[in-house]
Formats: structure tokens, C-alpha cells, sequence
């Protein structure tokens, strides 16, 4: 690795799944959308394999194609709506689509191939309406569905949301002629905070799977490092300004000791490394933490490593562990105000992913 890459943890992410399975006390059908959250459908895929989920949830047909293609036999369900003239390939896939539109239910009920009716119980994105189900009754009792789902829109910021939901969601259950057989709703932070197990009989955790934990009482291990070498290293002099806008140092402030010692990355914000980090990133160089100088540019970023020293060559850990310390998804997020779902799911394919599969 001689650029910039991604380091993907597969010990971690398997015991992830099995701690989060343990919570929840049924299977896993981990969401795998987005390439795996940026960290690799495939090959995140294949390590789960061996925590023996249901099967897999993914975003798109394509999606579920390339997991087929790997040679992924259990079930994948396309939780995101698709359309009718799309059902050939799904079927050729033997994907399962997720339903919510009566048109849609009656195009695919017909083939007597399996999929999951999808409920709307207040996220308005998705779904049949709660309180709505007597519109697709009579095709739900001619083509009836392996599963039936909901998704919590405020696991975090509203418990008393979730517990609507889940009323509204066993409310239309009832309205169906019979039970399907697989009930599933709840996302990471749902099983986080649900210590008496699933309701249901299926969870559909993602996030939690790659790292990222909401504080629950379940803490998951790091699973993903993003790294890079110092390709330049110089050292410039009180006056002198670095990358566009010359925002470092920024107006007004001056670094105590001239000249300092900037080093340059060759990953910028078309691999994902965030325009947002700009002078407010950290990374870790020998274990030690240094900042992020001037705005991060297309291809490269520079740091002032004058505190650490250092040499061409010398990998820089943006993400992740480095000697004792370690910079979390979520800390990085922070850093950049940013989501850590987009910024995971914005690590661009630039990077090389690198998947250790030891401890
Ligand atoms: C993405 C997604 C999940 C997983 O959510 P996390 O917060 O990553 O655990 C679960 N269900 C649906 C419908 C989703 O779209």
C-alpha cells in the first residue's frame, strides 16, 4: 500500500455481529446497502457468512446481482422500493423485493416468489400506510408475504416514538388476513436500546456491524482505518500560508514556533477524505495527534506534523487505531460536522480497501 487506503478489520466486524445478535436473541438480516457503507459489500458479505445470518439486506438490484455473482446463496431483500418493470431481473437474481405499493404487489404476487410487505407506520418514505392496509388486504391474502417491516425514524432522539410506531406497526399486522413469518423493524440503535431482545423475529442492524455505536449499552469494536503515506514534506516560515484560500494559519494566529513542518497526503476529499476537515481534522502520526493545515484539496492534504518527526513515507492513520490512541468514525465526524454514515458511505472507490482477517 503505497498511496492511500482503507483497512476493514473482519475479526471486529464479526464479532460485532455476534454481540449485536446476542442482544437481540434472533437472526440478523445485516444491511449491507451502500457497498457494505463504503467498506465493501463482498467482502464484508463473505466474512458474515459465518455468523450464519437469514440473509442480507441491500439498497438496489444491482446491489443484490453482485452479491449473487460472489456466490452469496441466502436470501437478499431490496428493502428500498423498486419498480415493476424491474421484476425480471429480481427474479432472475432470486432477490426478494420489499413491497409497498399496491401496483407493485400485484405485478409480483402472481410469480409465488417470495418478498416482504413494507409498512409506513410514520416515516412517509416508504411503505404501505399504517392505516391504510385495507388496500392491499385482498392481494396480501392471494400472494401472501414471507415478511412484513417497519423502520423507526427517532430510535435516538424519541423513545416514545418508537413505542408509536411499533403500536402503529402490530395495528396493521392485525389487519392482515395472517401473521407473516418473518417481523422485522428495528435498526442498530433500536437493538441498542431494547436490553429485553428483539419484538420481532429478525433485526436488521447496519451501522453498528462497521463500528459505529450510539452509546447504547452495547459498544462495538473499530472496524475501519483509512491511511495514508506522507508523499512531501517541508517547512515553511512565518508569513507563509498553505493550500487554497491560504486559510492556515488562520488570520490572526501564530503559531508559537517558526518555521514549521508541514507534511502532504496523497488523499483529498475525491477519496472521501471530507472538504469539512479542513482545518479542523486530526490524524494520528507515530500514535501521536496532529491537525489537518488548510483546506483539504481534491487530491491531497497536508498536516503540520511539526511536533512528530517524521519522513517520507511514513503512514498517517486518519481513521482509526495508531499506537494507543484512536481516532473513531465518530470522532472524525465530529471533527467535520458530519454524519458518520456519510462519511463512511463517502469513501470513494479510489481507496484500496484491505481486509485483515486476523484477531
Ligand atoms: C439502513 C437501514 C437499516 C440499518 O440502519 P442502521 O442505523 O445502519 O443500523 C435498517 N433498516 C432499513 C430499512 C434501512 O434502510
Amino acid at each position: 500500500m503505497t498511496r492511500a487506503w482503507v483497512e476493514i478489520d473482519l475479526g471486529a466486524l464479526t464479532r460485532n455481529a455476534a454481540r449485536i445478535a446476542a442482544a437481540a436473541r434472533v437472526p440478523l438480516l445485516p444491511m449491507i446497502k451502500a457497498d457494505a457503507y463504503g467498506l465493501g459489500a463482498v467482502g464484508v458479505a463473505r466474512a458474515l457468512e459465518s455468523t450464519n445470518p437469514w440473509g442480507y439486506g441491500v439498497g438496489t438490484i444491482e446491489e443484490g446481482e453482485e452479491l449473487r455473482a460472489a456466490g452469496i446463496t441466502r436470501p437478499i431483500l431490496v428493502l428500498t422500493p423498486i419498480l415493476p418493470e424491474t421484476f425480471d431481473a429480481v427474479r432472475a437474481a432470486q432477490l426478494r423485493p420489499a413491497l409497498g405499493d399496491r401496483d407493485a404487489i400485484a405485478a409480483w404476487g402472481p410469480s409465488g416468489a417470495p418478498w416482504h410487505l413494507s409498512i409506513d407506520t410514520g416515516m412517509n418514505r416508504a411503505g404501505v400506510p399504517w392505516r391504510d392496509m385495507e388496500r392491499v388486504r385482498d392481494l396480501v391474502a392471494a400472494h401472501p408475504p414471507e415478511g412484513a417491516f417497519t423502520h423507526f425514524h427517532s430510535v435516538l432522539k424519541d423513545r416514545a416514538s418508537v413505542a408509536l410506531q411499533s403500536d402503529r406497526f402490530r395495528a396493521a399486522l392485525a389487519q392482515l388476513p395472517a401473521r407473516p413469518a418473518l417481523l422485522h423493524a428495528e435498526s442498530s440503535a433500536a437493538v441498542e436500546h431494547n436490553e429485553a431482545g428483539s419484538t420481532w423475529d429478525l433485526v436488521r442492524p447496519g451501522i453498528f456491524l462497521y463500528g459505529v455505536g450510539t452509546a447504547g449499552g452495547l459498544a462495538p469494536e473499530p472496524v475501519v482505518a483509512v491511511r495514508a503515506r506522507i508523499v512531501e514534506l517541508r517547512q515553511i516560515r512565518d508569513g507563509d500560508t498553505v493550500s487554497y484560500g491560504a486559510t492556515w494559519p488562520p488570520p490572526g494566529s501564530h503559531p508559537e514556533d517558526w518555521p514549521r513542518r508541514i507534511a502532504t497526503l496523497p488523499l483529498g476529499y475525491a477519496d472521501g477524505y471530507r472538504r469539512a476537515l479542513g482545518n479542523r481534522g486530526w490524524a494520528l502520526l507515530h500514535g501521536r495527534r496532529v491537525p489537518v493545515a488548510g483546506a483539504v484539496t481534491m487530491d491531497m492534504t497536508m498536516l503540520d506534523v511539526t511536533d512528530v518527526p517524521c519522513h517520507v513515507g511514513d503512514v498517517v492513520t486518519l481513521m482509526g487505531a495508531d499506537g494507543g490512541d484512536v481516532l473513531t468514525v465518530q470522532d472524525v465526524a465530529r471533527f467535520g460536522h458530519l454524519s458518520p454514515y456519510e462519511l463512511l458511505t463517502e469513501l470513494h472507490s479510489r481507496l484500496p480497501r484491505l481486509y485483515r482477517e486476523h484477531a
